[in-house]
């Protein structure tokens, strides 16, 4: 009777998980029941180790024995199977060996859309990677950064990827693999980038200015913005050597003289009297800048407001740059360009007069209408309606005709950012200044000599490296105000220090799309971010681009009350 009786196979696998170094040994012990008895078999992956298959005198009981496992057995499946003619049943367990990592490969950098040092690493635990740089440790962030692409056959595979490595990354990469059971470590040379400036280019830019008389040279006007450059060429040329020099806000520049523009100038002047000041509306490097009524100016208005910029101290090399400026601001007329008036030159000190912008500087006004206005009001102001997507547009879009107008006096500006440019009524901007802020915002510049300071999160890589200013940088420097007029006026590259803005901008890294930003305005960013100047879009093509997406997404004006 009981022979009539079947059951179905059971097994059971013991232990039923099997973590070990590599090297030890393992006895697994497969046991199995039902009727008739059933067959006992082991099936495995292809074993690197050592093994036995150890019969006992039970026939339900099966052994097999691993000797000096491998760590080529990691993850291996052992199956103990068990069958008999009315069914079967299985039983598994991964091989989880423990072992110091191994670099199977480190290979030469390949270049597609980033940089790649591939690798293939083995461990278990899973290794921590780090990476050498000449010795040093390499600091991964976004542009530097391994990246473990698949597991397979035992191994990590990766890359160490490099966002648009100049030659401050060539050298010989260390890749440190380690686990709680050792370490292993492999080096490959990598070599991204010819060193793009000699020593003496280098030491041209990090040179100290001696005085004030070194101001005047060609080696410092690169410092200094909105620069003349004669012939209809914007590539300051070596005849620059012998310009002569104005004042921009408080610096003296080289100007190419062009007699088209100086010949027939003939700057207003304005009596003293005829200028009430009423209150001080701040102060740059310049002098004192006041709002003022200013009477007999218009035929058609006894007194209008003006901004009057005073100049402290007026020696007679600063009395003759002034008139040459005030020659220079007497020809730059356009509806996206501060108005100049004139000069009042009676006594000291001297003044010069502009219109008035009634909202002031646009940074100021950019934080004043973005989310964190309330941190910025100091309690005083009461907070005021967030800037729209169309007003930022309408904004960009007048900066960018300044700057059509700019291109065509081949002017070079240098220093174009939204804290030059001013906010008068019904969202009306204007190019307001040529670096007379730098006081008010001298962290915006950066420092490389006793008076030199480049405004350097504003430039690109050329201008930085060659300290070369064209109307190409100038649309680069238009796709950064771009950038500060998306963000609400944040400082760009404000998470890093000047050294570090220096670094990544030479090494080809572009700000990151604003997050209130169309993508079409951040491909306009990207066109005026391009390395080489001359596939940067051109400035009138930026104007049209802005324009009809500011067409397209009209503009409430009620934000000024
Ligand atoms: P600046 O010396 O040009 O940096 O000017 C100092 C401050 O005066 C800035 O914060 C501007 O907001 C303000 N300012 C300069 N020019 C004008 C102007 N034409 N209209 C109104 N405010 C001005």
């Amino acid at each position: 009777f009981l022979n009539c009786r079947i059951l179905l196979p059971t097994v059971t696998l013991k232990p039923t998980k099997v973590t070990m170094q590599k090297g030890l040994n393992v006895t697994l012990v497969c046991n199995t029941s039902g009727m008739p008895t059933p067959t006992l078999n082991w099936a495995t992956c292809k074993l690197n180790s050592t093994y036995e298959v150890i019969l006992t005198f039970i026939s339900n009981l099966r052994k097999l024995r691993l000797v000096n496992v491998s760590s080529l057995d990691n993850g291996c499946k052992i199956t103990c199977r068990s069958e008999n003619m009315v069914g079967e049943a299985e039983a598994s367990v991964d091989l989880d060996i423990l072992f110091p990592p191994v670099i199977s490969k480190l290979m030469d950098a390949i270049s597609d859309h980033h940089w790649c040092i591939p690798f293939s690493v083995s461990g278990n635990p899973e290794p921590k990677l780090s990476w050498l740089l000449n010795g040093k440790p390499v600091e991964e962030g976004p542009f530097i950064r391994t990246m473990v692409h698949d597991y397979s056959e035992g191994e990590y595979h990766g890359c160490l990827h490099l966002d648009s490595p100049t030659h401050i990354n060539n050298g010989k990469y260390t890749l440190l693999a380690s686990n709680i059971y050792g370490e292993d470590r492999k080096a490959v040379f990598a070599h991204f980038m010819h060193e793009p400036w000699n020593g003496e280019l280098k030491s041209a830019f990090f040179v100290f200015d001696t005085g004030p008389s070194s101001v005047i040279s060609n080696d410092d006007d690169s410092a200094s913005p909105l620069h003349h450059v004669s012939n209809g060429s914007n590539t300051p040329s070596s005849s620059d050597m012998n310009a002569d020099a104005v004042i921009i806000g408080m610096t003296k520049i080289p100007v190419i003289e062009n007699p088209q523009y100086f010949r027939s100038t003939i700057v207003q002047h304005i009596k003293r009297h005829n200028i009430v000041l009423k209150r001080e509306l701040g102060e740059g490097a310049f002098g004192k800048v006041f709002l003022a009524e200013c009477y007999n100016l218009s035929t058609d208005q006894e007194k209008i407001l003006v901004a009057v910029k005073t100049l402290k101290e007026a020696s007679e090399n600063a009395r003759k740059d002034f008139h040459r400026e005030a020659e220079l601001l007497t020809n730059l007329q356009h509806e996206h360009i501060v108005t100049f008036y004139g000069v009042c030159v009676e006594s000291d000190p001297l003044i010069m007069v502009f219109e008035y912008m009634k909202h002031g500087d646009l940074n100021k006004f950019l934080r004043a209408h973005g989310p964190d206005a309330v941190l910025m009001a100091d309690g005083q102001v009461q907070q005021q309606a967030e800037l729209t997507q169309s007003q930022m547009l309408h904004i960009a879009q007048q900066i960018a005709a300044g700057m059509v107008y700019l291109a065509s006096q081949h002017f070079v500006h240098r220093d174009l950012a939204t804290r030059n440019c001013l906010v008068g009524e019904n969202l009306l901007v204007k190019i307001g200044d040529f670096g007379m802020s730098r006081d008010v915002y001298s962290t915006d510049y950066y420092r490389v000599g006793g008076h030199t300071m480049l405004p350097i999160r504003w430039m690109p890589p050329e201008s930085i490296m060659y300290r070369k200013f064209t109307t190409e940088s100038d649309v680069w420097s238009l796709g950064v105000v771009l950038w500060e007029i998306f963000t609400y006026g944040k400082q760009p590259w404000y998470q890093l220090s000047n050294n570090e803005v220096i670094e990544c901008i030479t090494q080809g890294r572009v700000l990151q799309r604003p997050r209130t930003c169309l993508k079409e305005v951040y491909d306009l960013m990207l066109g005026c971010w391009q390395r080489e100047p001359h596939t940067r879009l051109n400035i009138k093509e930026i104007h049209n681009l802005l324009l009809n997406l500011a067409k397209a997404s009209p503009v409430y004006l009620d934000i000024l009350g």
